[in-house]
This record gives structure tokens, C-alpha cells and sequence, in this order.
């Protein structure tokens, strides 16, 4: 939910015939120096401190331009108070940007009073104009990378022999053990034993945290601007504590790992485990967990002598054998053979 603070004030506007500055756009209609008309097109959105409260007078909305003389007239003027030529051709006045102030974390008055201290922009700065290299460089850069990445990673065709052949094979145990594990205290497992509580957070709630405030400036075109200060309410995270609790558990956990290893001539088998007292569920006990296969074959290039490491899925490996010429693609520059594309000639 925001708050929203609506006020009315004066734009000012400086004369450029005597040099007067600050004049109210919408008390003084002519320059209370020389006596000039109001430039509508020079009012500008003063500073916090030069504020000018405009609060009782009736918007009628935006000035209109005289099409006779340019002179700036109220909105319910029929005809022009300079050269009493008629208004119902009249275009309305050009009005300044909507002004945002800047934010504050706070919402104090000194806040408030700091966010246009800054002099009116000056509208006329330049705009950066953006050379042509800024895009060209990199883009230039982009397309070397491009090249240089086709060269390094062109393939061709080669013709391979398969050098060698192995496989492994391996078997994760776990053995039944103590461990200090810990556990919210409010779903404990029954019966859990040498527990300890200690406090921890166990989850982050919003909490209020004061409110952000942003004030906009609207020229409403007849002299005068609306100020809105608008406040949301902020929030920010906390943490929330809860009871923690140490206890000692019964778990499964891995202790080694038996592994199996052999070339061509040896049919892949599993490991043995040799388990410690296997099938039962209490201190000390051992079981067999998750199993691992791997199949590679090497495979060498007669021409260069390039030789890689390739994995294979089982089938696959199957069919290849020590001394079989095979097809595939190499790597022109890295040398490395593309292992996919191995196949059995
Ligand atoms: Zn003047
Ligand atoms: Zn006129």
C-alpha cells in the first residue's frame, strides 16, 4: 500500500528582455521588472528552496498560445490580454518533462528538502553521439573468435586400428555405522539418544522496515506544477530461530570400493566384496551398494600416430577388436579422435 502527498506550486520563468530571474509563472503574467510578457516556453521547475505554494487558485487547465502575438493566456480567456485578438484557434502551451526527484532510503523533512536542491536541468545537453567503431570492434572481435574456434575444431576423416582394449567394473560397500547426525528438534525420531540442543534459524519471514519515498513534478502548463509524493512501505528479511537437535543415529555409510579390471582376453566380471557379516542390519555390517561399468577401447592412427582413449557402450565394445581397422573422424588441428564416430569397417 503508498501513500500518495498532492501539492500545488509556482513554475518560474526568467525575463530575457531586462535579465529579471525567478519570476512566478503564475502571479506575475508580465515581468515585474521591464513589464515584458511571460514567455511560457522559459518556465522552469525551481529548486526546494525557492518553492512557491500556488494552493487556492482554480486549474482550469493548461495556457493557451495567442496565434496573433504568441502571448500566453489563461485557459478560460476568450481573448488575448496583449493584442485582444481571438483565442478559439489557440494551441495550448508547450509544458516541461515530468521531474522525478531523487529517492531516499529514509522519509525525513531534510530528505524531502534534498531531493531538488540540483539547479534546473539544462534541457539543451548535448546528447552523446556513438561512433560507428564502438560496434564494429566488437563485432569484428566476435567474428576472428568465430573463425579461429572452426579452425581449431576441424574435423576430418581418418582411417584408426584399435591398439588396445580394457575394461572396469566396481562395487561401492557401505558398512552400518554411528553417526552424530541432527534433526529439528520438534520431529525427532523417537527414541534418539545422547541428543544436545542448540538454536539455529530455521526459516526468514518480511518484517517492516520504515518506507521509500519518490516525489514526481508535473507542469500542469498554466504556470503553476503539481508536486506528488508518493511513499510505499518497505519490508525486510529476518531470520527465525528454532531448537536444534544433536543425536546419535544408526547409517549406512560408504567405506570402500572393490574394483575389477581386464583386458580382451578377460570376460568382464564383477568384483568380489567379501562382505563382513552380509545380510545383517546392526553395527558393523556390510552391503553392497551402487555398481559402475566402464568399456574403452584405444584407438590409434596409423598416419600421424595420434592416439585417444575412447568409451564405448558395451555392445559396441563388443564388436571392436585388438588389431581391427576401424573409420571415424580426428581433430585436423587438437589431434583428438571423435570417439562417436567410430565405426567398425
Ligand atoms: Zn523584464
Ligand atoms: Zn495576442
Amino acid at each position: 500500500m503508498s501513500t500518495a502527498d498532492e501539492k500545488t506550486y509556482e513554475m518560474l520563468w526568467d525575463c530575457r528582455f531586462c535579465g529579471q530571474k525567478k519570476n512566478l509563472g503564475l502571479s506575475h503574467r508580465c515581468c515585474p521588472g521591464c513589464g515584458a510578457p511571460q514567455d511560457p516556453s522559459a518556465r522552469y521547475f525551481p529548486s526546494d528552496a525557492e518553492k512557491v505554494a500556488a494552493e487556492d487558485h482554480p486549474y482550469l487547465g493548461a495556457d493557451v498560445l495567442c496565434p496573433a502575438c504568441r502571448h500566453a493566456n489563461s485557459r478560460n480567456s476568450k481573448c488575448c490580454s496583449q493584442c485582444g485578438g481571438p483565442l478559439t484557434a489557440a494551441q495550448q502551451v508547450a509544458v516541461r518533462a515530468e521531474q522525478v526527484g531523487q529517492q531516499f532510503a529514509g522519509e525525513t523533512a531534510q530528505d524531502a528538502k534534498r531531493e531538488f536542491a540540483a539547479p534546473p536541468p539544462n534541457e539543451a545537453a548535448a546528447r552523446k553521439s556513438v561512433s560507428p567503431l564502438a560496434w564494429i570492434v566488437p563485432l569484428a572481435i566476435v567474428a576472428l573468435i568465430a573463425v579461429a574456434l572452426f579452425v581449431l575444431f576441424r574435423k576430418r576423416d581418418g582411417a584408426f586400428v584399435i591398439a588396445d582394449k580394457s575394461w572396469d567394473r566396481t562395487v561401492e560397500v557401505e558398512q552400518r555405522v554411528l553417526v552424530r547426525t541432527s534433526e529439528w528438534c520438534d520431529s525427532l525420531p523417537a527414541g534418539s539418544v545422547a541428543v544436545a540442543r542448540h538454536r539455529e534459524q530455521r526459516s526468514t519471514k518480511q518484517v517492516p522496515d520504515g518506507q521509500t519515498c519518490a516525489t514526481r513534478r508535473r507542469d500542469q502548463g498554466n504556470g503553476t506544477f503539481k508536486e506528488v509524493r508518493e511513499c510505499t512501505p518497505k519490508t525486510k528479511t529476518e531470520g527465525v530461530m528454532d531448537d536444534k537437535c544433536d543425536y546419535n543415529a544408526e547409517a549406512w555409510k560408504p567405506t570402500r570400493t572393490a574394483k575389477a579390471h581386464g583386458g580382451e582376453k578377460e570376460p568382464p566380471t564383477w568384483p568380489a566384496t567379501s562382505l563382513a557379516r552380509p545380510g545383517c542390519v546392526a553395527i558393523g555390517c556390510e552391503r553392497e551398494a551402487s555398481r559402475t561399468e566402464t568399456y574403452a577401447a584405444d584407438v590409434s592412427e596409423a598416419k600421424t600416430g595420434a592416439k585417444s582413449s575412447c568409451k564405448f557402450d558395451v555392445a559396441k565394445w563388443s564388436r571392436l577388436h585388438v588389431g581391427d581397422p576401424v573409420a571415424g573422424r580426428i581433430g585436423a588441428v587438437t589431434k583428438s579422435v571423435d570417439c562417436d564416430s567410430i565405426v567398425v569397417k
